[in-house]
């Protein structure tokens, strides 16, 4: 009986349309805020007024998860329009180490090629080489050459690995403009942007208005010698391009170009055929990363964010295109240790120093007798990889003495070998119950993992020492640097709120489903989450 009702009631009450297959959307706009962590839009999200108000009334899943162990930028963007974990992107870090290169420098760069001639990891020919599954605007080509897929990013690996191996345009900003490969067409809409950054570069910004809502977390708070964070406004001397890039400004100047290219190259205006623009957001963490995520300068990046996604939705909308938004982030975040202890958690911390790959070093070679260090590491946590010189007998003793190390060491959670997880199955279920194992095990490729990773304790920041300048970080197992919103928003839609824990690798899915292209079973990790409350299921289920 109450099945029958149930039918009756959603086939009278529902609206037509909701019984039907929407029609498809033009444009696709994915957009990623780096580290815009669930805690930072839990935080404002009350607060919002603009673009992150109106998407709030979408699909509002508040518990995404960039559900893999190291939650850094590179693997973060590869999950979000391939719809795969790292583990088959095999983008598993920022950097990895490959001694087999020839180059003396072993450490590569996830977005760059590093057979290039004089490249090193810092100085590199950016590239999609490495990305091993393809995007979501690389399978539209496929279906559709006609469909065009672009992408543009405060980051170079925000909009590599969004695009993919094949797009129309990837421009991203690097020292004072945007760019792009050696090989792009020109664009007169890149060059009046860049012109337009360039004026308003040089000119001094004056320091933002404190928002009302900013004024409790307007406090200072020390960090390394003589210095503080907590109480910025983003003033900005001519000409200063760091300071432009770690402010609201390089998201304003990022989704300029957006709206620039899309009117440029008619993205959504041609009757027939899908296309996607991702974007890349940057300023939020290299906000992040210079003065933490709870003090003014976070706080008015937030409302700058809101305001800056409003405009450009709005302009939009005068376009008459009919698009879709799809917004997560890349990773979320976690406050330096100082104010978190300002702020009632004493137990956060630095990583101790003994801990950084010279320290580990030092002490196995003293104890080991050993002449070369035994280990490469980009920092205490993470992947480490024994030295390839090792005889076999040197690898056991290295592996035996660096464990009990780790093992005895209180900010160490775990320390994984590459055995351990390699036996591990790729996890299933709901994210937010996996175990630090399952974590390694979605951030695992065989060829490019190191034969140690190494996890810190939960609110354990890897920098040892904060006055280099960047103060708070992210890349850890824990939920604070996994868990991202993931908003889907269309048009007329009707929104819900579901705040069961769902994966990035999803979006991709969501958005195929929603354009009518098919994806073979297998070929993601994610699934299709149905955006319509009732009637009509896009997913096909
Ligand atoms: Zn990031």
């Amino acid at each position: 009986m109450f099945r029958t009702l149930t039918a009756l009631a959603l086939l009278t009450c529902l609206p037509a349309t909701a019984m039907t297959q929407p029609a498809r959307p033009a444009l696709i706009v994915a957009i990623s805020v780096d580290q815009f962590s669930g805690d930072l839009f839990n935080q404002y999200r009350g607060h919002f007024t603009g673009g992150l108000a109106r998407l709030t009334q979408g699909a509002v899943f508040p518990r995404g998860y960039q559900s893999h162990a190291a939650t850094e930028t590179c693997p973060g963007h590869s999950t979000i329009l391939t719809g795969a974990r790292p583990a088959r992107t095999g983008i598993i870090a920022n950097n990895w180490i490959d001694q087999s290169i020839p180059r003396p420098d072993k450490t590569v760069y996830c977005a760059e090629d590093e057979s290039v001639p004089g490249s090193s990891s810092s100085a590199y020919t950016v590239s999609p080489l490495h990305l091993k599954v393809p995007t979501l605007g690389e399978r539209m080509k496929a279906a559709d050459p006609a469909s065009r897929s672009v992408a543009v990013a405060g980051k170079d690996r925000a909009a590599v690995m969004m695009a993919g191996q094949k797009a129309d345009a990837v421009w991203w900003w690097k020292d004072d403009r945007f760019t792009s490969y050696a090989a792009a067409t020109p664009r007169a809409a890149v060059h009046g942007i860049n012109a337009a950054v360039a004026s308003r570069l040089a000119r001094a910004r004056p320091a933002s208005a404190l928002p009302a809502i900013c004024a409790a977390q307007d406090h200072p708070v020390p960090v390394g010698a003589g210095r503080n964070v907590g109480t910025g406004r983003f003033a900005r001397e001519g000409g200063n391009a760091k300071a432009f890039r770690a402010s609201p400004e390089l998201d304003g100047a990022t989704l300029d170009l957006a709206t620039a290219l899309i009117d440029e190259m008619r993205l959504g205006q041609r009757t027939g055929h899908s296309d996607i623009i991702a974007i890349g957001l940057s300023a939020t963490d290299y906000i992040g990363h210079s003065y933490g995520t709870a003090g003014s300068e976070m706080c008015i990046q937030m409302a700058a964010l809101d305001r800056a996604l409003g405009a450009f939705l709005d302009r939009l909308d005068r376009s008459g295109t009919d698009y879709v938004v799809a917004l997560t982030a890349d990773h979320g975040g976690h406050d330096l240790p100082e104010r978190n202890a300002a702020n009632a958690v004493p137990d956060a911390a630095r990583v101790d120093a003994a801990l950084n790959p010279a320290a580990i070093n030092a002490a196995l070679q003293q104890r080991l007798g050993l002449g070369q260090p035994p280990l490469l590491a980009d920092g205490a946590a993470g992947d480490w990889y024994l030295a390839a010189g090792l005889s076999p007998a040197d690898r056991q003793k290295v592996a035996a003495a660096a464990l009990a190390l780790w093992r005895a060491h209180p900010q160490v959670a775990a320390v994984f070998t590459r055995a351990e997880i390699a036996a591990t199955p790729a996890p299933t279920g709901a994210p937010d119950s996996w175990t630090l194992l399952q974590e390694a095990r979605a951030s695992f490729d065989p060829a490019r993992s190191g034969d140690f990773l190494v996890l810190l304790k939960p609110r354990i920041t890897p920098i040892a020492d904060p006055d280099r300048g960047t103060v708070a970080t992210h890349g850890s197992p824990w939920d604070y640097d996994r868990r991202v919103p993931i908003l889907f928003w269309r048009k007329g839609m009707a929104g819900f709120e579901q705040p069961n824990a769902v994966e990035t690798v999803d979006i991709a899915p969501t958005l195929a489903a929603l354009i009518g292209l098919p994806i073979a079973t297998g070929e993601m990790d994610g699934r299709c989450r149905d955006l319509q409350p009732g009637g009509f299921d896009i997913c096909g289920q």
